[in-house]
Formats: structure tokens, sequence, C-alpha cells
């Protein structure tokens, strides 16, 4: 257990299209919040005295506290875990929310990496996203984080009718930046966006990939994820161990973790919403079986470029995938969607842009592993 997720649901306005766990700040909210995170961390500490290789603060904007707040939260984690070992503590922020006396005080607090949630540089596309910066901003911001030492993340969206991507990309890859996650606008129900039927086009998307990864290789960023790309040794620290299907803890409200408890396969732990996470209600707890436990490694390994050990999976949950999922494997390796090598199992970069098919197809042809042990 050596990363911990800590989520920070405030931010300085709502954007129509976001469905996380987000909101507007007040003081005496604020302050509760934080007493009773304090509290979480003392009690996850106990159980799980690390050390923390990885700290993960997203949102929400965490950046949106004050300076006072910061120091408070992050030096509750220093309390209760030290930072020996910390090899990586990324901090989520907008574009607004900092500057260089700020950014200071972040190395301060032990933050080594910024993930700004840049979205596009173009005007009228951050407008259409509810965006509170402008395109200057954004890239001065992104400019100046990289000033002050910090590696630094910048998430891209795509798929917005308008958005010249390729512009978009090439103006974030030209700031140096080592990292660019990159996401397609996706339109949820309960959101502005949902509610006014905005639609993405389809086929916008599927070229948006394409040219995501031309672009950004062309600058020395490898597609290493689904929807990251990084300058080799900047890949995310903290994201590649859920990738790779570590454990980790995942405190605050909303926030998810996945614990060693409840089994040989460990337990998906999520805390409840920011009423009932205050009133200490209960997390809720999914514990894993051999099955669901498979599906996991393939949902999040085949993500990756690095893909999946197959023999190891198969130590591990009791079978193997060709007992479980012979067909399966065979198509996809057949139409040149998954590559398998030895005891390695990746996605080729076709399999990756269809990678939802791809599982898919897996959960409705698998068996389930108590059938293998006894046939
Ligand atoms: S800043 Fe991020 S978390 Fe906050 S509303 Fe906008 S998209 Fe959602």
């Amino acid at each position: 257990m050596n990363a911990l997720y800590l989520h920070v649901p405030f931010c300085p306005s709502i954007c129509p299209y976001c469905d996380f766990h987000k909101m507007l700040r007040h003081e005496g909210l604020v302050a509760r919040y934080l007493d009773r995170l304090e509290e979480e961390i003392h009690h996850y500490a106990r159980l799980y005295p690390g050390p923390l290789r990885t700290v993960y603060l997203g949102g929400g904007t965490p950046s949106h506290l004050s300076d006072a707040e910061l120091t408070r939260l992050l030096g509750a984690i220093d309390g209760a875990w030290g930072r020996q070992g910390r090899v990586e503590t990324t901090l989520e922020a907008d574009p607004l929310t900092f500057d260089r006396e700020r950014l200071a005080l972040f190395a301060s607090l032990g933050v080594d990496r910024l993930s700004i949630g840049l979205q596009s540089t173009q005007d009228d596309v951050l407008r259409y996203l509810g965006r509170v910066h402008d395109g200057a901003q954004g890239l001065e911001a992104v400019a100046s984080a990289l000033e002050s030492g910090m590696r630094v993340n910048v998430a891209v969206m795509t798929s917005m009718e308008g958005q010249d991507l390729a512009r978009d990309l090439g103006a974030v890859a030209e700031t140096g930046a080592g990292h660019v996650s990159v996401y397609s606008l996706t339109i949820e129900e309960n959101t502005p966006f949902g509610r006014r039927g905005y639609q993405v086009d389809e086929e916008l998307d599927a070229t948006a990939f394409e040219l995501t990864g031309a672009v950004l290789s062309g600058y020395g960023l490898e597609h290493y994820e689904v929807s990251n790309h990084a300058v080799p040794g900047q890949e995310s620290q903290h994201n590649l161990s859920y990738w790779r299907g570590d454990y980790y803890l995942g405190l605050g409200p909303s926030a998810s973790a996945y614990l060693p408890s409840h089994g040989p396969f460990g337990a998906r732990v999520k805390q409840p919403p920011i009423k009932g996470w205050l009133a200490g209600a209960a997390p809720e707890v999914d514990v894993l079986d051999a099955d669901s436990f498979i599906l996991e490694r393939l949902l999040t390994g085949l993500r990756t470029r690095a893909g999946i050990d197959t023999a190891s999976l198969a130590a591990r949950s009791g079978a193997s995938l060709e007992e479980v999922a012979a067909a399966w494997l065979h198509d996809t390796t057949r139409h040149g969607l998954l590559r398998q090598e030895g005891a390695l199992l990746t996605a080729t970069p076709t399999g990756l842009q269809r990678l939802d098919a791809v599982m898919r197809a897996f959960v409705g042809s698998r068996r389930p592993v108590a059938a293998v042990s006894r046939s």
C-alpha cells in the first residue's frame, strides 16, 4: 500500500459538462471538510503506515484551497506518513489558481507535479466548456509551472465541434510539458450539457484519437496509456499503480480505494458523497472474487503499453485466460486487436482505440473461474 488519492471537491466555478463530485466552496464547509479529513488520515495511517510512494490530490480543484488550507492538508499527510520514500506528489490545478508565489508554496509543501486543467487553448472552445480562463492565461500558467521546476501534466479535451485539435496539441507540446492527458468530451445525462441534449460526433471522436497520437509523438510524447502521453521518464507514477492493479488508499468524499482486505483479491471501497462522508457514514465495499479480479486486471492493464503478465494473472486467479476466454483470446489476436508474446498480452494501436468493444466481447464470452476449476 504505497499510493494515496485524496479528493478535494471544491471548484472556483462549475463546468456544465462535469459529473465529478464537486461543489462551490464556503468557509464553514471547507473547515468541516478538513476536520473530517484529518480524522480519516489518522485512521488510515494507523491501518496502512506506508511509506507512501505517491500522493495525488485530485478533485474538484485542489489548488482552489487557500494557502493555509493546503498547508494544513499536506501537513496532515506528512504528519501521518512522512515524506520519506515519496517519489511523486501531484496537485490538480486550475490555471487561474496559482502564480509564482503559490508555486513556491506548493513546492515547499512537497508538491513536485502539477496537473493543469487547460482543456483547450482556443477561447471559443473554452467559453463553450464554461471554463473561466482563456487560452493565453492557460498557456502562461503551464509555462510558469514549468519554469518553477515542477513536472507538469496538461489535461486537454477533444471532440468539440469547431476545435482545431492539432493547434491545441501543438501549442501544449510546444510549452515543453512532459506529460499530456487527453480525454474526449463525454456527455453525461445528469449534467447541464446532458440536459440540453448535447451530443458528441463519433467520427470526430475517432479522428481525434488518431490525430492525438500522431501530433504528440512528433514532440517525443509517447502514448503509454489510452489517454496519456509522456516523455519517457515522466509517466505518472501514481496512475501507473492503478493500471498495474496495485492497492491504493482513497480519502475524502466520493474517493475510491482498492484495499488489501476482505479476501485474497482485495476490495474496492468507495467513500460516500460529502453529506454522508461528513456525518461519518460507512463507505461502500465491493469485495472482488476471482472473476471480477480478472476483469479488472484486463480493464486496467490493457489500457497501458506495458500490458498484462498473463502468467501471474493465472497464478493469482487460479485460471488461465486460455481456460476462461479461449475464443475471445483467439479472435482478438487474429483480428489484430491484442498481441500475445509469451506471457505478455498487450493491446495493439487498433485494439487501444476499440478497447471498450474488446472488453464487452470478453464479458460476453468468458467462463467463470469456478466452472474452469470444476471441468
Ligand atoms: S473545474 Fe474540473 S472538477 Fe471542477 S467543475 Fe470544472 S471540470 Fe469539474
